[in-house]
């Protein structure tokens, strides 16, 4: 056998030794583990807010597609050579569409990331689309944590479904029924869990939210 096929078969035989070796833990292997080693990506650094188990699968789904600036906006469609008659919001009219601004300066994700502010008490999301993924970073810890990344996603579903039916049937939510369906998708999720499991704290954060 000649050498260098030598070489390659024994670098090949040490590469899966240490895919298995981070994938096997007390004799048990975590496919999920093997899976990502296997791939031999880097884990990008939102992806724990993206990906929380509180979050529903459709809303990761699309936070995931928006922040890597992959949704189908006009400017991304315009990028590809499409021929539009138009690149403005479709939600507003305002402006031309992207991604920086669906979410962030068009009026109607305004008065929706207000509206979420005031309720969670603080702002859930940055003002400028350069700053989502850095403030992204990090594992949600605690309940708290993990409900205000799964509203930024819920929220982030809404407004692009807002636009989407604004651009097919020509009609716009009000502010009103994307807080109103917020709190029908969190009511669902809390309803899940397990009240002995939850500490006072996140009991009191709910009833301050009305979701209990
Ligand atoms: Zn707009």
């Amino acid at each position: 056998m000649a050498e260098k096929e030598t070489k390659n078969i024994l670098e090949c035989l040490h590469y899966t030794e240490e895919v298995l070796e981070k994938a096997v833990k007390n004799n048990k292997v975590n496919v999920s583990k093997l899976y990502v080693q296997l791939l031999n990506k880097e884990r990008v650094p939102f992806a724990h807010v993206v990906w929380c188990n509180l979050t529903l699968p459709k809303h990761r789904f699309i936070i995931w597609q928006a922040t890597l600036g992959h949704l189908l906006t006009r400017d991304n469609l315009v990028r590809c050579h499409m021929q539009l008659n138009s690149v403005m919001c479709p939600t507003c009219d305002m402006q031309q569409e992207s991604h920086g601004h669906l979410f962030f300066q068009c009026q109607f994700s305004q008065l929706v990331r207000s509206r979420i502010a005031e309720w969670l008490g603080n702002a859930i999301w940055p003002v400028q689309f350069k700053d989502w993924t850095t403030w992204m970073m990090g594992k949600p810890k605690g309940l708290k944590q993990k409900l205000v990344a799964a509203v930024l996603a819920a929220s982030v579903y809404l407004i692009w479904w807002n636009r989407n039916n604004s651009l097919f049937n020509l009609c716009s939510m009000t502010v009103d029924k994307v807080f109103y369906l917020l709190k029908v998708y969190w009511k669902a999720r809390v309803a899940n869990l397990s009240r002995t499991k939850l500490e006072s704290k996140d009991l009191a954060f709910l009833e301050k939210l009305s979701l209990m």
